[in-house]
């Protein structure tokens, strides 16, 4: 047998494990210290109660013969597709119930979704760049090229007329930056896409952060999305289920291509994918309701209080960054010309904060930061006093 050399290409994600180093290090030799982590890339506020109530609630079904269920339908069970169809009417988006698939989370879509691509596709992904996009091609042998997000286009590149990409990623609000496109700006990436006959992978995973009118929740908001946009979204950071695992992609049954891309995901899925436990669909369904829609929201505003703090803090000490405000996500520009990992050293030992240096996400996040909104409101405040004591007392 020969393995995938592709695999000898995909680069260490260093990222996390070096940091983890860079803490243990300082801790061995300060033990004690009152240290606030401001780099979680995790939600931290438990399942709202009305998932909790229709988990038990499918449990329970589950142990009745007259209530069980086996294997799950192909595309996801009728109330939960129903229920996602309903979430995007409210956008003024009207999906057909077969284009919406049930997953267990945007990640593994994003990357299955590549099974329906030939290899010879040229990819462009943005830098920085949630690293999932990249890994994943590297993985199939892809050529990637990058449109460079930096300071002058606020993290927000538009499309170059004189690039040819066959495959786009964007992320929106986006992981790592917080920035957001807004519709204009979208628009001009569907219409790039549909000029080259290209296809945009939309990642929607922190749309329920949107507070900006301008912003769009769903790509297919965009005239003439239906044509070139698959749209991969998650409850992880809406809801909470990062542990749960649910998500849904959207494949419309509109888009251009030499096949059909809709009838090939099904084909894919029923293949290789058996569908999503039925007590975690009943739990996604419970998101959807009114009252989830009223307890989901609630948690959703505990973060944006967070990032509010944080953004606030950066603002007494002029500090310039981007995000916070249609995004968990803080990121922040190193002050004094400090590389990532510099900053990231140096309010480690001076503040006792830890984040996470933006150089971890492509070669445009050195000297960025970012600082994330998932901790709780008492230690969040506490990290914003600390970060602008320690950038107030740099030397200008
Ligand atoms: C967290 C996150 C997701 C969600 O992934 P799941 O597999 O659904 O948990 C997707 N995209 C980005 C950029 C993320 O940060």
């Amino acid at each position: 047998m020969k393995i995938n050399e592709n695999y000898a290409n995909v680069k260490k994600s260093y990222l996390f494990i070096e940091i983890a180093h860079r803490l243990r290090d300082y801790m061995a030799e300060n033990p004690g210290a009152d240290i606030i982590k401001m780099g979680i890339g995790d939600v931290t506020l438990p399942l709202v109660p009305v998932v909790i109530e229709a988990m038990h609630c499918a449990v329970d079904e589950m142990g009745k013969k007259e209530t069980f269920r086996g294997y799950v339908d192909d595309n996801g069970y009728g109330f939960l597709i129903e229920a996602i169809k309903g979430y995007y009417a409210r956008l003024n988006v009207d999906l057909d119930y077969w284009e919406i698939f049930v997953s267990d989370g945007a990640k593994s879509d994003l990357g299955n979704i590549l099974d329906l691509f030939s290899k010879d596709n040229t990819v462009l992904v943005t830098d920085p760049v949630y690293p999932v996009y990249v890994d994943t091609n590297v993985m199939d042998g892809r050529r990637i090229i990058y449109a460079d997000a930096k300071e002058e286009n606020g993290f927000l590149p538009m499309p170059d007329p004189n690039v040819k990409a066959d495959i786009i990623y964007l992320c929106s609000p986006n992981n790592p930056t917080g920035a957001a496109y807004t519709r204009a700006q979208l628009k001009k990436w569907v219409d790039y896409a549909k000029a080259n006959g290209a296809v945009i992978l939309f990642d929607s995973a922190y749309e329920a952060f949107v507070t900006d009118p301008d912003v769009p929740h769903s790509a297919y908001e965009i005239e003439g999305a239906r044509e070139c946009v698959i749209e991969f979204c998650s409850l992880s950071k809406t809801a909470g289920f990062t542990g749960t695992r649910c998500g849904y992609t959207v494949v419309p049954k509109t888009l251009k291509a030499d096949g059909d891309l809709n009838a090939m995901w099904l084909r894919r899925q029923t293949t290789k994918f058996n569908g999503v436990a039925y007590v975690i669909q009943r739990a996604a369904e419970a998101v959807f309701s009114p009252e989830g829609q009223r307890e989901i929201r609630e948690n959703i505003a505990y973060y944006q209080e967070n990032a509010r703090i944080l953004t606030a803090g950066l603002d007494r000490c002029g500090v310039k960054y981007f995000g916070g405000k249609n995004s968990p996500y803080v990121w922040l520009k190193c002050p004094g010309g400090m590389g990532s990992w510099e900053f990231f050293d140096r309010l480690l030992k001076e503040a006792n904060v830890v984040g996470t240096p933006g150089e971890g996400f492509g070669e445009n996040g050195s000297g960025y930061f970012r600082l994330t909104s998932f901790s709780t409101h008492e230690k969040t405040a506490e990290a914003a006093e600390r970060i602008v004591k320690f950038i107030n007392g740099l030397e200008k």
